[in-house]
């Protein structure tokens, strides 16, 4: 993710959200021109906005330890892209809860907040900064490129299981016997024997956990085409 650093509010942004907020009343107007409230008009209420599955937004204020004043910025995450620990494998939660980062009194600058997994690992999550004067387009503009960013990681991840599926499935199929090169059922990520009486191989989707990916000895037959044909790894 890009760090869009902390802007502070320029005169503009603030006085048409104020404008905004009293439309038809000069007086109000005028009067809500004041220091003390033009930081609350021109805040954006993150936690009223419309966002897709997957992607969080919180503001994040502190008081200044220097100058005393409070200071927000709006953070925007990802949920994880996985579901296994990339170091030890152990399950972990795809959803992140906890906003990733904090901002610091001291300085007033954002650092992420510890991700290490208990093993020592690194459980890596998207996330992006933006001033606490951003306005609601700024914010969705980066809730669009986390999500998107999720869904191109999520389509390789998906990409990358179905390969080793295809490999699984493809050393089953030539072991002398099949039974023996089984290393799943329905309900073990593996390969097994479906049903219709021909071996599968199957895993969970790399974030839904309702989800799964199965290949058959069809897609094994293609997938070597492919290969023959120099298209595929
Ligand atoms: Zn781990």
């Amino acid at each position: 993710m890009t760090n869009t650093g902390a802007n502070r509010p320029g005169a503009a942004p603030i006085v048409a959200a104020v404008r905004r907020e009293f439309p038809a009343d000069p007086e109000a107007f005028r009067a809500a021109i004041t220091p003390g409230t033009v930081e609350a008009v021109a805040e954006v209420d993150v936690t009223g906005l419309e966002l897709p599955a997957g992607v969080h937004v919180q503001r994040l204020t502190i008081r200044h330890v220097v100058h005393g004043g409070p200071e927000s910025s709006v953070i925007v995450w990802g949920d994880r892209t996985y579901r296994a620990c990339p170091r030890c494998n152990e399950p972990v939660a795809v959803e992140v809860v906890d906003c990733p980062a904090f901002k610091n009194p001291n300085d007033g600058q954002v650092w992420s907040t510890s991700h290490q997994h208990g093993c020592g690992g690194w459980l890596e999550v998207a996330w992006g900064e933006l001033g606490g004067d951003a306005s609601e387009a700024e914010i969705m503009a980066m809730v669009v490129e986390v999500a998107e960013w999720r869904a191109e990681r999520i389509g390789e991840e998906k990409v990358r299981i179905r390969k080793r599926l295809l490999r699984e499935l493809a050393e089953a199929m030539d072991a002398p016997d099949l039974d023996d090169a089984l290393t799943g059922s329905e309900v073990q990520p593996g390969v097994f024997m479906a049903d219709n009486g021909h071996p599968a191989a199957w895993d969970y989707h790399p974030t839904d956990e309702d989800a799964t990916l199965i290949v058959d000895p069809d897609d094994v037959a293609k997938w070597r085409k492919e290969q023959a044909a120099g298209h595929a790894d």
